[in-house]
């Protein structure tokens, strides 16, 4: 089949049915052969294109599950001339979503509030404030009470992260960021949380990481670039040679904002504006997505 496509080549989502009806496309998308079990016409196809690297990545999203999403990418797709890569921490190298709910729940059994893993979904993504005011639900406290109520919640999410070991790192991380290190590229950490450095020791990561720029190292917070631009930085690359990774929709969106190439981890819904996407790490090489 070919399909035409978006011909300035900048990030774009297609929804199939508009995708088709256009006519100001003016590049062609080849869906490969080799998945003649997709059927296009009830999912998603996704192209970015750089007209600098002549390449195009495509992701093929069937019957809208993130699960059955293949990557459909040839040799020349890839992203080229990579010096370095950066991680997003937590939801990408390892999972603290478990130790925020363990401590939202301690914290809210202390003050007889019901709290469980339904309501916890409503904090996901959610600053401290809001998830806080959102788990007293009713009840009313002073700022005052507010601020130390976090703080508490804040100790015991700490003291939660310090039990972690390298167990904790998920699946494919280790064997890709060895591959990332026999290949030269620098490896570097853009965390929002202020907690990075721990989670890295207790991971035992520090051998692979050359620069960490967490929550305390700059002021503007994702979707602003600031944090990966400050990474990049210290890893002394250009962000056009450097590779975000990022499992949010608005860390996705921060490297494509300070001009990253940018791998999303995930849903397609989430993180689908990415330039290339995976469900997760697990059996995802460095020559996957990146090139000589
Ligand atoms: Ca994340």
């Amino acid at each position: 089949c070919i399909y035409r496509v978006v011909g300035r080549f900048s990030l774009a989502l297609f929804d199939f049915a508009k995708f088709r009806a256009s006519d100001s496309f003016s590049a062609f998308i080849y869906v490969n052969k080799n998945f003649p079990n997709k059927s296009l016409s009830s999912g998603f196809v996704y192209s970015n294109a750089s007209a600098n690297n002549s390449c195009l990545l495509f992701v093929l999203q069937n019957q809208g599950r993130t699960d059955d999403m293949t990557t459909v990418a040839d040799k020349k797709i890839k992203f080229k001339n990579i010096r370095a890569i950066i991680f997003d921490l937590d939801g990408v190298l390892t999972n603290t979503s478990e130790y925020h709910y363990k401590a939202w729940k301690m914290l809210a059994d202390e003050l007889n509030i019901y709290f469980d893993r339904k309501i916890n979904e409503k904090l996901r993504g959610i600053p401290r404030r809001e998830s806080l005011e959102i788990m007293l639900g009713n009840k009313k406290v002073s700022e005052e009470e507010k601020i130390r109520l976090m703080e508490i919640k804040n100790k015991y999410y700490v003291d939660f992260l310090r039990q972690m070991t390298p167990n904790d790192i998920l699946p494919g991380v280790l064997n890709l960021l060895r591959e990332i290190r026999q290949r030269g590229i620098k490896i570097g950490i853009g965390s929002s949380s202020r907690n990075a450095d721990i989670v890295i020791e207790k991971l035992n990561l520090g051998s692979f990481v050359d620069a960490v720029s967490d929550g305390c190292s700059v002021d503007k917070h994702k979707p602003a670039p600031d944090l990966f631009c400050h990474c990049a930085a210290n890893l002394k690359t250009a962000p056009q040679n450097a590779v975000v990774v990022e499992d949010a929709e608005a860390g996705v969106e921060a490297g494509l904002n300070g001009g990253f190439w940018v791998v999303g981890l995930g849903p397609y819904e989430r993180v689908g504006k990415a330039h290339i996407v995976f469900p997760d790490f697990a059996d995802v090489h460095l020559n996957d997505f990146i090139g000589d």
